[in-house]
C-alpha cells in the first residue's frame, strides 16, 4: 500500500485487534446476563471461535441490545481480513485513498467521509457520520 507507513498499518492493526476484544467481551457478557443455558454455551464458544460462531449469534437470540456490538464486530472483522490487502483504505465508492486520520478513528472504514455521508443520506438517515 502506498501511502500507509509499516508503523500506521501496525497501529491500526491493534486497534482493530483491541476492538474485537471489546465487541466480543460485549457481545458475551449480553449472552451470558441472560442466562439462559443456550446463551450461556454461546457465549462461552463465541470467545473462543468467534469468527465461526458470528453465524449462529445472528440466528440463536434476538438481543437487540448486542445487535450494534455484533454488525460492529463484523466489520472489524472484515476489516481485518482486508488489511494486508490493496483495497485497505480504499474508499469503495470513489476510490480515492481514505485519510490515515479517518482510518486512526475508524479502522474499518471501507468509505472517505464524503461518499460515507451521501451513503447515509441516501438511507434517510439524518445524522452525520462520527467523523
Ligand atoms: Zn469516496
Amino acid at each position: 500500500m502506498r501511502y500507509l507507513t509499516i508503523e500506521q498499518r501496525e497501529s491500526l492493526v491493534k486497534a482493530l485487534k483491541s476492538r474485537s476484544s471489546v465487541l466480543v467481551g460485549e457481545i458475551a457478557a449480553a449472552l451470558r446476563q441472560k442466562d439462559t443455558p443456550e446463551s450461556i454455551h454461546l457465549a462461552n464458544r463465541f470467545e473462543e471461535v468467534r469468527e465461526e460462531a458470528l453465524a449462529d449469534l445472528e440466528l440463536a437470540l434476538d438481543i437487540a441490545a448486542v445487535e450494534r456490538d455484533i454488525a460492529e464486530l463484523r466489520r472489524v472483522t472484515e476489516a481485518q481480513s482486508r488489511i494486508h490487502t490493496p483495497e485497505y483504505g480504499v474508499c469503495a465508492d470513489c476510490s480515492e485513498v481514505i485519510p490515515y486520520t479517518r482510518l486512526q478513528a475508524e479502522p474499518s472504514a471501507v468509505r472517505c467521509i464524503a461518499c460515507q455521508r451521501a451513503r447515509e443520506e441516501r438511507a434517510g438517515k439524518g445524522t452525520p457520520p462520527s467523523l
